[in-house]
């Protein structure tokens, strides 16, 4: 049986620069193998170009309910990024383990993936009572979009876990809830002329400017008190315009401008109903004034991506269970938040309760010199051994309604 540490797992992963842009097949080939040394098997879900795969696997009874061990195999770039050690190397130091992803969330990965060889045996043995369920993504850093059609697939199945434990980094902190996302651009067609006659001409920077600042006064009545959930930080939905680009020289009226924007929102808020106030805002108040100089004028919406917000219940199975195995016992149940979405809102979503807890902190994630430390390793490793006790023993059967 393969006897791998967890810090040894991780320099094997770390090992492979699954950059999102880049293929994750290499490494999650590595994984199956590992996987069929230890006597698991497991399947990947490739994506239209077959450049990329989720890989899934189940160990223990083949049954109804169980678990899922969640996490993303790709990573964020290190370009521009000024790293003192090679980022796609392990290299250890004071404790800490440094490399892109050691984090975010390969950190988590390794945990899990030397754990195998002991869920292996306790589901040998009949000591594992409920399914457990290994489900990593590919594409999670570009706006969760790998692990969509792996749902899909599931759910065909009648795949129906009760919990799904979602490895970001929380410091090994268990947390129920972040916000939902939604980024839109809008594209703004004006009528181009010389400055110099700029009234005949449909200014696209002038109107985008007025979205915007209609999107800011959307974003100010968010913050009433009616809208807020305290439980986050900050305690209510926020909304941003991030990027913009217009205009070719100051002595031309621009006739394009697009400027993207971003809602982040609590639990509860229709996140689409700014994109459509903004709509609304454009069909009734601004298009009409740009037809009036130019026919030919338009404000376009476009989606960009979406993924929903998390609040899972502290009450639930999975609030309990993560409760006992994380190990924070002081603060059991409480509904710890983290600012970064996850995964977990779309397990959520698709009827699988999540929660997030995972080793290291976001606080390196995305970072140049990214770690993890050893003691964070080791209570992940700590609470892969808590849970394998866990669905041996008779609590859980719960989890397998
Ligand atoms: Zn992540």
């Amino acid at each position: 049986m393969n006897t791998l540490s967890s810090k040894a797992m991780l320099a094997k992963l770390v090992g492979f620069p699954t950059v999102s842009r880049d293929s994750n097949l290499a490494l999650v080939e590595f994984i199956q193998a590992y996987l069929s040394d230890v006597g698991v098997e497991s399947e990947l879900f490739y994506d239209a170009e077959r450049t990329k795969a989720n890989l899934f696997a189940t160990i223990g009874p083949v049954k109804d309910g169980g678990i899922v061990l969640s996490g993303h195999t790709d990573v964020v770039p290190v370009d521009g990024q000024n790293w003192t050690v090679t980022p796609f190397e392990l290299t250890e130091r004071d404790g800490r383990l440094y490399g892109r992803g050691t984090a975010d969330m390969k950190g988590y990965l390794a945990s899990v993936l030397t754990a195998v060889p002991l869920f292996v045996e306790r589901a040998r043995s009949g000591s594992l009572a409920v399914p457990l369920h290994l489900a990593f993504s590919y594409d999670e850093e570009i706006g969760c979009v790998g692990v969509r059609p792996l749902l899909a697939a599931l759910q065909k199945r009648g795949f129906r876990p009760r919990v799904c434990i979602i490895g970001e980094p929380t410091e090994m902190q268990p947390v129920l809830g972040h916000k939902g996302k939604m980024a839109v651009r809008c594209c703004v067609r004006g009528a181009a002329c010389h400055s110099a006659y700029a009234p005949y001409g449909v200014n696209a920077v002038h109107y985008a400017s007025r979205l915007i600042g209609k999107l800011e006064e959307i974003g100010e009545t968010l913050a009433h008190p009616e809208h807020r959930d305290d439980r986050f930080d900050p305690p209510f939905s926020t909304v941003q315009a991030g990027l913009i680009r217009g205009g070719r020289a100051l002595n031309i009226v621009p006739a394009e401008c697009d400027f993207d924007f971003e809602v982040r929102a609590v639990p509860g808020f229709d996140i689409g109903s700014v994109a459509r106030e903004l709509e609304t805002y454009a069909s009734e108040t601004l298009l009409p004034k740009m037809r009036a100089v130019q026919p030919d004028t338009d404000i376009r919406f476009e989606a960009l991506n979406a993924y929903p917000g998390l609040a899972t219940d502290p009450d639930s199975d999975g609030a309990r269970l993560i409760a006992s195995i994380s190990g924070v016992q002081a603060e059991t149940r409480a509904f710890g938040t983290v600012a970064f979405g996850t995964e977990g809102g779309l397990y959520d979503a698709a009827g699988i309760p999540a929660v997030v807890c995972g080793p290291g902190s976001m606080d390196q994630g995305h970072k140049p010199d990214e770690f993890v430390t050893l003691e964070q390793l080791a209570r992940c490793d700590a609470m892969m051994v808590r849970l394998a006790n866990e669905l041996g023993c008779t609590g859980v059967v719960e989890l397998n309604r």
